[in-house]
């Protein structure tokens, strides 16, 4: 058994240099913590820079608006109502900037393995790396894994998957990069397809420039299967001429993320349907004539994991009803997007099901087909609930408290939700909003002297956001603004979510 060669002390660890991981350290050490920030890669950023997941999508505010700005400045993002893009690269070097100017200190390479565990506190974490087992002591950890290793390790309650699907997690994707791409002819091509008379937003196929070009492909015998549902393709920024893009597309299903040998199985599963996909945009698809694979993101798409149990479970039902919390410190006003996990006619469910029609969600009776394709092995309920975007719900602070030990806060995608709450609230900047309140609750922590995270009252969390500069007492602007103040009505999409349209067929937002 290797013995720990060394011993780092601390005041907070934060385990994970992921949107939430980054956005944990700078607000603790900001707050005047010491603090110590843990990867197991060689960049911050998480799925956003290494895994080519480039657009940012929530409600952009604190942390994660100050980064934006930052590389904005500098022309490393393109700032837009809805998902504005980062440059991975360049997204990473501002990260590990804005961490080391708040005087966070960063071990890279360094995979949080293990805990010891004693009088219900983790008295340290254990890093595996280049100096063999090396130990981390602090007073508050943060566990921003994604996959909720430190709070797993610590033998802290969890659940993993959805019940409905006997347990599988939502499908993989992996991010990718093209070079050669014209993508002004591309999204031309996109736009005169919608003026079209094929273009039909509620079918699933014509309502799609990409997925009704890979139907095309497979009546040639070009491709078996749709392996895209959308396109989401992303501009680089700083390149005038768009010739370089990322793209999430291609989907991985039947997967269980917290396994070793399933983990792999994706891997190679995405390395092959990024060649296919490569090789459609390339026959079938104006602007990628001569795209070139540039790179396969360096971490694999898992969207799910482990998500742990914590104060509060924030559920599909707070996010329909837009639940507002008096520890709440977040605003969210995205869809339900967990991604199917069985591969099917849709490829993400942007409804969930409910007994009773729940405002003010948008609600309409369950339509057969479709719903009985994403519940394979369960009846859904009577009721399709799709959130209302002129809404929003909050995250409470005591959804980051783990249950189980008394020192264990955790922010990002591992917190403590259900799966289709998990779906739509796992995103970049809400996982940057929880980063900063876990960081902001753990300086309290300490200088409150209090024996459990869970004895801070989350509502003065609530405030230092809010004296900090994040909108928590306004509605959410810009975009969410403009939905908010268009008149049209909700319509259904061939994708599964609501596109707002007036009388003249017009939408304001391209949601
Ligand atoms: C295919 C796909 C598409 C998506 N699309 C969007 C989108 O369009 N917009 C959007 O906003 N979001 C999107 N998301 C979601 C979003 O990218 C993530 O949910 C978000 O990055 C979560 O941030 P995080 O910090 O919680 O976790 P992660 O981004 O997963 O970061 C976790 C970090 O912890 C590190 N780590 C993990 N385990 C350990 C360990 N044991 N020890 C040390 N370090 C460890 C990892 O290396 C990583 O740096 C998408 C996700 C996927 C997979």
């Amino acid at each position: 058994m290797l013995q720990t060669s060394k011993t780092f002390f601390t005041d907070v660890v934060v385990c994970g240099g992921g949107p939430a991981g980054a956005a944990a350290a700078i607000a603790a050490a900001r707050e005047g913590k010491g603090v110590i920030l843990l990867e197991m890669r060689e960049s911050l950023g998480g799925l956003c820079t290494n895994g080519y997941i480039t657009g940012i999508a929530g409600n952009v505010d604190g942390l994660s608006l100050e980064w934006l700005e930052r590389l904005d400045k500098e022309g490393h993002a393109v700032m837009r109502p809805h998902l504005p893009v980062v440059e991975p690269e360049f997204g990473k070097a501002m990260l590990e900037q804005m961490v080391l100017q708040s005087e966070a200190r960063i071990l890279y390479g360094a995979h949080v393995a293990d805990v010891n565990v004693s009088d219900g506190k983790i008295q340290s974490v254990i890093v595996y790396c280049k100096q063999g087992k090396v130990e981390v002591k602090g007073k508050v950890y943060i566990d921003c894994t994604g996959d909720a290793d430190v709070a797993f390790a610590a033998g802290c309650p969890y659940d993993v998957g959805n019940a409905e699907f006997m347990g599988l997690n939502q499908s993989v994707t992996m991010g990718f990069r093209l070079s050669y791409v014209n993508l002004k002819k591309y999204n031309k091509a996109v736009a005169d397809f919608k003026k079209s008379d094929i273009y039909d937003v509620t079918d699933v196929v014509r309502g799609s420039f990409i997925v009704y070009k890979q139907d095309q492909a497979i009546k040639n015998g070009d491709l078996h299967e749709i392996l895209s549902p959308g396109n989401l393709v992303y501009p680089m920024p700083g390149d005038p001429e768009c010739t370089d893009v990322t793209l999430d597309a291609t989907h991985t299903f039947d997967c269980h993320t917290d396994d070793l040998a399933d983990l792999s199985r994706q891997i190679v599963d995405q390395h092959r349907k990024v060649v296919w996909f490569t090789n459609f945009l390339k026959k079938y698809v104006p602007g990628f004539e001569n795209a070139v694979l540039t790179s396969f993101a360096p971490m694999n798409g898992v969207r799910d994991s482990r998500r742990v149990v914590g104060e509060y479970v924030l559920s599909e039902y707070d996010l329909a009803a837009a639940k507002k919390f008096e520890d709440g410190i977040w605003q969210h006003s995205e869809f339900f997007d967990a991604h199917v996990p069985t591969p099917g006619h849709h490829t993400a469910s942007r409804h969930i099901h409910a007994w009773q029609p729940i405002e003010p969600g948008v609600c309409r009776p369950t339509q057969d087909a479709e719903d009985y394709v994403m519940n394979p092995y369960v009846v859904p309920r009577p009721y399709e609930i799709r959130t209302n975007p002129r809404e929003y719900c909050e995250i409470p602070f005591r959804s980051l408290i783990v249950k189980g030990v008394d020192n264990l806060m955790v922010a990002g995608r591992c917190f403590s939700s259900t799966y289709h709450a998990n779906g739509s609230f796992r995103v970049i900047a809400p996982s940057m909003g929880m980063g900063q309140a876990a960081g902001i609750g753990a300086s309290m922590v300490i200088d409150k002297n209090l024996d459990a995270v869970r004895e801070l009252d989350g509502k003065l969390v609530r405030e230092r956001m809010i004296e900090l500069g994040v909108k928590l007492n306004e509605l959410p602007g810009g975009y969410w603004k403009t939905i908010r103040e268009f008149e049209g009505k909700f319509v259904v999409a061939g994708t599964d979510w609501i596109q707002i349209i007036n009388d003249k067929g017009e939408n304001p937002t391209q949601m």
